[in-house]
């Protein structure tokens, strides 16, 4: 008679004896088995400033033991975090990779809601200048609600509760706390001047987000043996081929491509990288008519791991 796998983790031998002892095709995890302590979750993945009701601006979180690493908050992403499951009062740790409205549109917001929604515990925010005196400023514009909060309803005061560190020079070691180790790296994202990228180091995988940058080096050596990379993506032919129909549109189309990373150079960086997942998100253009082959064939190419087509709310 088959004893089910569950039944011979409770024999008395401990968990790894009985695993090791066991062929490999038994080690699969079994029914009840500890659930990975990381979580990643997608929160809007379209890229640039514009409005669509099918992706939200850029955002992901990374969870690790419900311990949430917000990693950019373009407009939108306290509704998407909220949609993800996600208590806003436990708001935490908010990284910003750089200061295009598409990543910060919502930063000051997050926080706002996040306390309006009952937070009382530290936030520690990292981005580029002049994330300090953005901070600042945007209490000042909301200290009228932030003072009336305080007074009316026992709050702890908001702007004691946020701590922001900025990120300068090429960047490097950025926290540790006793789940995650952070470091960022520098990357080009012309006219930005400061602009990071975030790898994380957890308990279960390391998980490295690109933010917006040129096809670029500094992410190859960041994401180096990396689980999962999480990258930026234009669709090249789409983007050269339709400008934007706009009376800026050469000047547009002259940022685009000088700023960002197209599927056909993408694969490229996963795979000298020797990243395991490649996850693709901050779609440009956000295109319904572009398939998912049509953002795959080039990258198939390059890159022989698994690739992920971002989507909103989706969980890696
Ligand atoms: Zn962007
Ligand atoms: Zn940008």
């Amino acid at each position: 008679m088959l004893i089910p796998s569950r039944r011979l983790f409770m024999l008395g031998a401990s968990a790894a004896s009985v695993a090791a002892s066991m062929p490999a095709f038994a080690q699969t995890p079994a029914p009840g088995a500890a659930k990975p302590r990381m979580r990643l979750i997608l929160l809007g993945t379209r890229g640039g400033p514009g409005i669509s009701p099918r992706r939200h601006a850029p955002a992901q979180v990374i969870v690790i033991d419900d311990v949430p690493y917000l990693v950019d908050c373009g407009n939108g992403t306290a509704y998407q975090y909220v949609a993800a499951g996600l208590r806003l009062n436990q708001l935490r740790y908010i990284f910003v990779t750089h200061h295009h409205s598409d990543h910060v549109a919502d930063y000051g917001n997050m926080m706002l809601l996040a306390w309006a929604a009952g937070l009382k515990t530290p936030i520690d925010s990292y981005g580029p200048p002049p994330l300090e005196k953005m901070t600042r400023l945007y209490f000042e514009m909301n200290a009228v609600d932030i003072d009336t909060r305080i007074d009316d309803e026992g709050r702890p005061d908001l702007r004691k509760l946020v701590h922001a560190h900025e990120i300068t020079g090429d960047g490097g070691p950025v926290m540790q706390d006793e789940r995650v180790k952070v470091t960022s790296a520098r990357v080009p994202h012309p006219e930005i001047k400061d602009a990071f990228a975030y790898r994380f180091d957890g308990p279960d995988r390391s998980i490295v987000i690109s933010g917006d940058t040129a096809p670029s080096y500094a992410v190859v050596a960041l994401a180096k043996g990396a689980d999962v990379l999480v990258h930026e993506v234009l669709h090249g032919e789409r983007v050269r081929n339709t400008p934007p129909p706009t009376s800026n549109a050469a000047t547009i189309l002259k940022h685009v491509l000088a700023a960002h990373t197209s599927n056909e150079v993408v694969g490229e960086i996963a795979a000298k990288a020797g990243v395991k997942k490649l996850v693709l998100s901050h779609f440009v253009p956000d295109d319904p008519s572009i398939t998912d082959e049509m953002w795959l064939a080039p990258i198939r190419k390059q890159f022989s791991g698994e690739i992920v087509l971002g989507k909103d709310l989706m969980e890696i």
